[in-house]
């Protein structure tokens, strides 16, 4: 019988890794949504919305409907691509600029709804692994598995700034590490929907787990 799976946590602990090894594993469809708020972010920075001192959110509020967001499967990759309005943004959201932005982005309460509802559609079906902040809380809080990733900023900073490295984008560990933090602040300090643990949710400290120990930890959890 298929399940939900909900997957949520701080930024860099790894959610998406499990979220994506789990979908793999068990067959089913990998929801990555904070790749949706980055892409929400994409649309506002594009037609100047948001800068580093100025957001016009009724303007986006405004333009909302108007935002079509869809995944796509990329079997090279192993997991679907974000679009927005057709066209592929997956690299495009991954960048500093985007992670600077998101969070206030994110705490608009109608781009929520809007994303809210369209995750609950994707996952009507059962299979799905979602990871973000709040789907065992607000998108799925009849979930038959949480699970609540942590680690220390500083371990998810360097996770974030190797993969940064990675990709060739010139930033310092000091500005990814302030970036970690200052998102974790708003993320935390929203108040209708502040990143926090579902009581029925099972608790994962990464900070010294490998890949493969946290994976299998979970899949224990799913064959219970
Ligand atoms: O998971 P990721 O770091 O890509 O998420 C980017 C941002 O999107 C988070 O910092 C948070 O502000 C927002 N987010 C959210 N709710 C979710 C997923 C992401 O508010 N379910």
């Amino acid at each position: 019988k298929k399940i939900t799976i909900a997957i949520d946590g701080f930024s860099s602990t790894g959610k998406s890794t499990l979220a994506k090894q789990l979908a793999k594993h068990l067959g089913y469809v990998y929801v990555d949504t904070g790749a949706m708020y980055r892409a929400i972010t994409l649309f506002a920075m594009q037609n100047g919305y948001i800068t580093a001192d100025y957001f016009d959110k009724e303007t986006l509020i405004n333009s909302l409907p108007s935002i079509r967001l869809h995944f796509e499967f990329n079997p090279e990759l192993g997991f679907a691509e974000m679009f927005l309005n057709g066209v592929n943004v997956e690299t495009e959201i991954r960048t500093i600029e985007v992670s600077n932005f998101v969070s206030k982005v994110a705490e608009v309460s109608e781009v929520r709804a809007k994303l809210v509802e369209q995750q609950q559609s994707m996952g009507k079906d059962k299979g799905v692994v979602m990871d973000g902040r709040d789907i065992g809380t607000v998108v799925f809080p009849k979930a038959e598995l949480k699970v609540f990733m942590t680690a220390s900023p500083q371990t998810r900073a360097q996770r974030r700034f190797d993969e940064l490295q990675a990709k060739g984008q010139k930033v310092s560990f000091e500005e990814v590490l302030k970036n970690v933090e200052e998102r974790d602040y708003i993320d935390t300090h929203r108040d209708d929907s502040p990143l926090r643990k579902a009581e029925d949710a099972l608790e994962l400290d990464n900070s010294h787990l490998t890949r493969e120990e946290q994976f299998a930890a979970v899949l224990e959890m799913v064959e219970k």
